[in-house]
């Protein structure tokens, strides 16, 4: 029984945590996706992801709530100042857009081994519906992190045709 017990408080932690991922991820790629200029392809797959995202934050609510939890407030507030923090550093750097995207395929394998564990950690206490939820989220956090390796070179060559052309913009 203690051992059952354990492993849920496990399960309620990563969930906490994957909200509080979640919430990180919304504040970065809004602030991406404000202020993409010249990338419209990049920014449109941007806020599609945003609209994943609010979905996944309310499966993970869900959740939390069927396990008689709330999200984590300090962890959710923490991770959205280390997003904005990111934001507002990427506004300091020349090759914006291309840092971003790297980063967000970064974070994007982060949701992924999340989700990975989550669904492990749900299958081990049989929370068949967190399980579900995270095996419905784990493949739009993989598409978006395939999408952004698929477009990472010719964003990058978009990037480098901009930045030579003094009468152009390529930053963001
Ligand atoms: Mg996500
Ligand atoms: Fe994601």
């Amino acid at each position: 029984m203690a051992g059952k017990e354990a492993k849920v408080d496990n399960l309620v932690d990563w969930l906490r945590d994957a909200h509080a991922m979640e919430q990180q991820a919304e504040s970065m790629l809004k602030a991406q996706s404000s202020r993409l200029e010249h990338y419209p392809e990049l920014k449109a797959r941007i806020d599609q992801h945003i609209e994943e995202t609010l979905g996944q934050q309310k499966l993970l609510d869900e959740c939390l709530a069927r396990l008689n939890t709330s999200p984590s407030t300090i962890k959710d507030i923490g991770g959205k100042l280390m997003a904005f923090s990111q934001g507002a550093s990427g506004m300091f750097v020349s090759d914006e857009v291309v840092k971003g995207a790297m980063a967000g395929y970064v974070f994007e394998h982060m949701e992924i081994a999340s989700y990975t564990v989550l669904i492990a950690a749900a299958k081990a206490v049989g929370d068949l519906e967190t399980q579900r939820a995270c095996e419905q989220i784990l493949p739009q956090e993989e598409a978006m992190a395939d999408w952004l390796k698929a477009h990472l070179p010719e964003l990058t060559q978009a990037y480098l045709t901009r930045d030579a052309n003094p009468d152009m913009a390529a930053k963001r």
